[in-house]
């Protein structure tokens, strides 16, 4: 693979682009939403969707380089703010999903940009159960096949779904919950199924309140016979037993699983994206107050600040490489699932640590609501929590690098 540092310059167009946006339209209404967790951002969602897409550039650089301007864009807007962000209206996660483990025929119906009336579409995937997190083999959700219907039976609960609010509630929406259609089978019989708003067996049981990322909305769902059609299991039916010596089961569970290799890279640029708009409002205020940074400075006359803010530079440039090469391989249809892990643990420490060390070097007024840098420490930290906490991206890093089956290495 050719490694590139730089971006395209159509990426750099996209990049100034969304910079706009964040600066004009996320950043003034950030602190609002923070405070009003459960309330519609409607001016946000409005503007972006008559507005806000329509500048954004209509197609990217081709194969090299789609998937880092995806990138690109998530780290813009979540400078601007990471919970605006991901109450966008868009397929999001439940995109990915089908993208991932539907057939072409699947992906023409269910991946629409818009109703057909215009208005736009929200999407999710619910994994996370009360009993089930990190461990995805352990879902209790079943689905049963209904012979005469010719219908999926959905029957369970899920928490903790991002956009699950919207996804559920708003005509045109989805969600994609994954659940087994056969215990027995461990991972090889667990499928994703799309399940349309509104669906009758769906219910929105509440939204959680958060310590951060405060605008999304994150649902608990529950499902008691809930009907979809046959051909809304996404990908092959097929149920394989799973061998305990290998990692999953048939494409069903593995192609769910692709899911996460396109959507940790978006991840871990958004934590990207929250570190940077730290260490920028760091270097900005130092520069404020006339305090010199002396890139230059030897380790002998280095000061401890200096040294703090060379690391988190270090730290956050670190992150995005990793980003834009696991990106760069979607573009090219490599696999990635190391480098996506590689890039979501690296960021989701990098943006932790540094958004915390700039509210300790801010001083006092760094923990105080007049800035939004406390914010950030709290947006910061669902980086390594979602999409794979820190510990199990590790696991992942090691399993591929020592080509260990999870079974071994668990
Ligand atoms: C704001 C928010 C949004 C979310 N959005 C979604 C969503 O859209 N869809 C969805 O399905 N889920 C979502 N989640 C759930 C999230 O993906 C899970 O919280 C995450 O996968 C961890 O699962 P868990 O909470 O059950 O923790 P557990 O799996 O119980 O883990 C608890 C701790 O143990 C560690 N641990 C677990 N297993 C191991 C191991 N084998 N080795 C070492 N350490 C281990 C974990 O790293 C973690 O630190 C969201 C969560 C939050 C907080």
């Amino acid at each position: 693979m050719a490694i590139a540092f730089d971006i395209t310059e159509n990426t750099q167009l996209a990049k100034d682009h969304f910079n706009q946006v964040a600066r004009e339209q996320m950043r003034p209404i950030s602190r609002k939403y923070d405070d009003q967790e459960h309330d519609l951002p409607t001016e946000w969602v409005d503007w972006w969707w008559k507005e806000g897409r329509k500048g954004a550039p209509g197609k990217y650089d081709g194969p090299q380089d789609g998937f880092v301007t995806v990138c690109v864009q998530a780290e813009e807007l979540c400078w601007g703010d990471a919970g605006l962000y991901l109450r966008m209206p868009t397929p999001a996660l439940g995109g990915s999903a089908v993208g991932a483990a539907g057939t072409p025929e699947q992906r023409d119906k269910f991946l629409k940009a818009f109703r057909e009336d215009g208005q736009p579409i929200w999407g999710a995937m619910a994994i996370t159960e009360p009993g089930a997190g990190s461990d995805s083999a352990a879902i209790q959700t079943t689905a049963d096949w209904d012979e005469d219907a010719q219908e999926w039976v959905l029957n369970g609960t899920k928490i903790f779904c991002t956009a699950g609010e919207g996804a559920s509630t708003v005509a045109g929406g989805f969600v994609v919950v994954w659940a087994t259609v056969d215990k027995s089978a461990g991972r090889g019989g667990i499928k994703s199924f799309v399940v349309p708003a509104n669906t009758p067996g769906m219910t929105l049981v509440g939204t959680e309140d958060k310590l951060g990322i405060r605008a999304s909305d994150t649902a608990t769902l529950t499902f008691d016979n809930c009907r979809v059609p046959g051909e809304n299991l996404l990908g092959r039916r097929e149920v394989k037993k799973q061998d305990p010596a290998k990692s999953a089961g048939d494409k069903g569970f593995k192609g769910a699983m692709a899911t996460f290799d396109a959507s940790r890279p978006v991840v871990a640029a958004m934590a990207v994206g929250v570190g940077r708009a730290a260490l920028d409002f760091v270097k900005e205020e130092l520069a404020r107050q006339g305090v010199p940074l002396r890139y230059d400075a030897g380790p002998r006359e280095q000061t401890a600040l200096e040294r703090d803010v060379i690391e988190m530079e270090a730290e956050l440039q670190a992150a995005r490489l990793l980003t834009w090469r696991a990106a760069r391989l979607i573009s090219l249809g490599k696999p990635n699932n190391l480098e996506a892990s590689m890039a979501k643990a690296k960021a989701g420490l990098a943006v932790t640590g540094i958004t915390q060390k700039a509210v300790e070097l801010l001083g006092p007024v760094g923990y105080s609501k007049k800035l939004l840098v406390e914010k950030w420490m709290r947006d910061a930290k669902i980086n390594d929590i979602y999409e794979g906490t820190q510990q199990i991206n590790q696991l992942i890093i090691a399993r591929r690098i020592l080509d260990y089956p999870s079974a071994m290495l668990r």
